[in-house]
């Protein structure tokens, strides 16, 4: 699903905040990003889902070399995956219904189909019923929810999540990595950065391991 080749990335004016990336997940494989603030865990995501470009090196998603991908390709690169960040970043002026339906709204689905896919993700995290409530009635946690129902609404391939349960205590947290187990068991390959080592040593998925921007293992990700 993921490959790197040699990938680097240079920010201008900056040192390489990735270098000479290598590493390979297998569709429906499941894994940690861990390392330091600064390590380089956000570039590479936003890498994968065409938010960075790449200096050097190759990056494939689903086949697709996306280091040579035009910008037009962006958008359904994009519709194939599913991003989560720590601040969930949702629209505190609307609906749970209508922050969960944006990307629906955007691919342009019928009103109808938007309604039964957006109840059938609230359904997925447990917040069916919720739809009618604004965001800042929720715990931080449901948010955080809500969050994961819009990033999977699209029933994306490849899930990527930045710090999900960066503001969540541990009994949340461990809701929420349930939750992206559950995803991965129907298929979806997921990737989260994480530096809740606590959290992340209990659950058995392999470490992608991130030093000022070079990976320390192998990155060769096989299927739990
Ligand atoms: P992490 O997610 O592990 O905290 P980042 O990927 O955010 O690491 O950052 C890796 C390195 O790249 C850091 O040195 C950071 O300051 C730098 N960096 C990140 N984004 C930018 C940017 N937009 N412009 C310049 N430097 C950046
Ligand atoms: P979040 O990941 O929640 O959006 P961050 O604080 O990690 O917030 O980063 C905010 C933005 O600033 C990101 O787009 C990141 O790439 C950018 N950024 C991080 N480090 C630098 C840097 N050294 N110079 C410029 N931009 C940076």
């Amino acid at each position: 699903m993921i490959r790197f080749d040699n990938v680097s990335k240079r920010y201008p004016g900056g040192k390489d905040a990735l270098h000479a990336v290598n590493l390979h997940m297998p569709a429906g494989s499941m894994a940690f990003l861990t390392g330091h603030s600064g390590a380089g865990k956000s570039t590479l995501l936003k890498l994968i889902a065409l938010l960075e470009r790449t200096t050097r090196g190759q990056l494939f998603l689903d086949g697709e070399n996306l280091s040579r991908a035009p910008k037009r390709r962006i958008p359904m690169v994009r519709r194939k995956i599913g991003m989560i960040f720590q601040n969930h970043r949702l629209l505190f002026d609307r609906t749970v219904f209508d922050n969960v339906a944006l990307p629906l709204v955007i691919a342009g689905h019928r009103h109808q189909e938007i309604g039964r896919r957006v109840r059938a993700a609230l359904d997925k995290v447990g917040l069916l019923g919720h739809e009618r409530a604004f965001p800042i009635t929720l715990s931080g946690g449901e948010q955080q929810r809500v969050g994961i129902a819009r990033a999977v609404v699209n029933k994306p391939k490849l899930l990527l999540a930045d710090e999900p349960t960066g503001n969540l205590d541990p009994d949340l947290s461990r809701d929420i990595m349930h939750l992206f187990e559950q995803f991965n068991q129907v298929g979806v390959t997921v990737l989260i950065a994480s530096h809740d080592l606590d959290l992340i040593s209990r659950m058995p998925y392999e470490r992608l391991h991130l030093e000022h921007g070079q990976l320390l293992n192998s990155g060769e990700v096989a299927m739990a």
